[in-house]
């Protein structure tokens, strides 16, 4: 039987539905509806008994955001021996420009192609070799050597193989040309390794939102965009090169990049940008023997706000399982916490930000941390729970990096559970929840997200999991549908909720500190500052 009581399926009912009730207009950052959801977190956070975790002693930590907008007639294009093809926004190129300037000029830059851009060297690849990009265009295949690779090609296992590492993100891409000093990045869109198609790849308006970086020159391409296969396959032809064939290069150690001869790329255009505060909640339990050792369970706050009406008339995207859930979790589990003893480390409870807008407010606080990361000993986050009633098991996305799992698979089973490994690894969930920014800065994490995969379900089975999880992806995630329902089960949920309190309350009550497994690519910068945990 589970642990009764800790967590009240009715209390994150209540919650999730005052959330995702039309007074909050959808939960938009920079909207009325953020300024009534942060409100009332601060009142649940308060009421809960946490002490206030932000800046200045304030349970809220201002997050400066920039909006951008690529106008659908951006000129952009690549002359060909002197023969000027124009890239048509949202038709050849998905375009966003992340860097807050007036004008996005570019003129006369070399393009290169660099394979799938990844350097891993505890995977023995380098895909750049001694490139230089200062100042050029990088073209990236998307995923990584591994997704496409057959036996006998040096690629083959040394990544996931069809399961996406970080190597295989765009966001790991374009980081990694900002890096090298690339003033663009395009990457190939293919639908299968990139998991879903053009149409999603699209940003709607061509509007983009980063946090404000200190020096966007530095941390941000002036243009970073999808290219329509069909417009590179031309490109790469006009130079000479076969798409196929550069692929198949690709998977190899020896592969070399490749700058496009007699090509370049150009871009002219006006770029709206507006600057947007938006807020993280932040609250905590001080540790009773290391104060500044801490634990971190949390979620996003923000959904997708207002759009057009769907079939049914309905406006507001309201994301009550993504991530109104998560927030009613991490409200119950501070309120478990404080019922009990006050545990030896510190708990940080936190509500993030612009998670829907590629994880800011995460990403910002990973930047910006009220305890240090080195000694953050774990990050737990829920990304919708599922509403159907007591599942046989947990499912768990990004199975193999650190020994968290294991203390998930023993809590399970004192609930009579078992772990399920996410199910289609290839869509790269592991990398698109707010746990991530500090998975990449070495914090060991956990990721419950109920749409990893169907669970199996004590009333139906895995049938009924799949089929819930296939239904909710293709009608309401991130659509007016995600909304509140009378007809939830949440005990299911319940149990999932206690499980990340039972973790964290075992690591906050111990000298515990987990470990990222050998090979994965997060284990190298938590190695670095090991000195910092003794
Ligand atoms: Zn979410």
């Amino acid at each position: 039987m589970p642990a009764k009581g800790v967590i009240d399926p009715q209390r994150l009912s209540d919650i999730t539905r005052t959330l995702s009730s039309d007074e909050f207009e959808g939960r938009a950052p920079g909207s009325a509806g953020e300024t009534r959801t942060i409100a009332y977190l601060v009142d649940q956070f308060k009421a809960a008994g946490l002490e206030p975790a932000g800046p200045d002693g304030s349970y809220v930590q201002v997050v400066p955001l920039v909006r951008t907008q690529v106008p659908a007639d951006a000129s952009m294009s690549v002359t060909e021996a002197g023969k000027r093809r124009p890239l048509v926004q949202q038709q050849d190129m998905a375009a966003l420009a992340l860097r807050p300037v007036d004008r996005v000029q570019i003129a006369g830059a070399p393009l290169v192609f660099v394979g799938y851009g990844v350097s891993a060297p505890e995977r023995g690849w380098d895909d750049y070799k001694d490139v230089d990009l200062r100042g050029k265009v990088a073209v990236y295949l998307v995923n990584d050597p591994d997704f496409e690779a057959i036996p006998g090609e040096d690629a083959y296992g040394r990544f996931g193989g069809r399961a996406a590492t970080y190597y295989a993100r765009w966001t790991y891409k374009y980081e990694e040309a900002a890096r090298r000093g690339a003033i663009a990045a395009l990457i190939v869109h293919e639908t299968e390794p990139a998991a879903y198609g053009w149409n999603t790849a699209i940003a709607p308006n061509g509007e983009g939102y980063d946090i404000v970086r200190a020096d966007p020159a530095k941390e941000k391409l002036l243009l970073q965009s999808w290219l329509h296969r069909d417009a590179a396959v031309e490109i790469l032809r006009g130079a000479g090169l076969d798409f196929e064939a550069l692929k198949k290069s690709a998977r190899g150690k020896a592969f070399q990049p490749i700058q496009l001869r007699d090509s370049t790329f150009a871009a002219d255009f006006p770029l709206a940008h507006a600057r947007i505060d938006s807020h993280n909640v932040l609250g905590k339990i001080t540790g009773r023997r290391y104060p500044n050792e801490s634990i971190m369970v949390g979620g996003h706050w923000d959904a997708y706000g207002i759009g057009e009406p769907d079939a049914n008339g309905l406006r507001f995207r309201a994301g009550a399982l993504d991530d109104a859930i998560g927030m009613a979790g991490a409200i119950e589990i501070a309120r478990a916490f404080k019922r009990g003893p006050r545990p030896g480390r510190t708990i940080v409870f936190s509500a993030w930000t612009a998670e829907e807008r590629g994880l800011l407010g995460s990403e910002y606080y990973a930047d910006h941390p009220w305890l240090p990361l080195e000694t953050t000993v774990a990050n737990f986050t829920m990304d919708v729970l599922q509403p159907n009633g007591l599942a046989r098991d947990i499912v768990l996305v990004g199975a193999g990096q650190n020994e968290l799992e294991t203390l998930l698979t023993h809590r399970a089973a004192g609930q009579g559970r078992v772990v399920t490994p996410d199910a289609k690894p290839e869509r790269g969930l592991a990398f698109r929840a707010d746990h991530f920014p500090f998975a990449k800065r070495g914090v060991p994490t956990l990721l419950l997200m109920g749409i990893g995969g169907g669970h199996d379900l004590v009333n139906g089975g895995r049938e009924a999991g799949d089929r819930w999880v296939s239904e909710f992806t293709a009608q309401c995630y991130h659509q007016a549908c995600d909304r509140w329902s009378a007809s939830w089960d949440l005990a299911g949920a319940a149990q999932d909720v206690t499980l990340v309190y039972q973790m964290a309350g075992q690591l906050a009550n111990s000298r515990e500190w987990p470990q990222w497994n050998p090979g994965s690519e997060f284990k190298a910068v938590r190695d670095s500052s090991v000195a910092q945990r003794r």
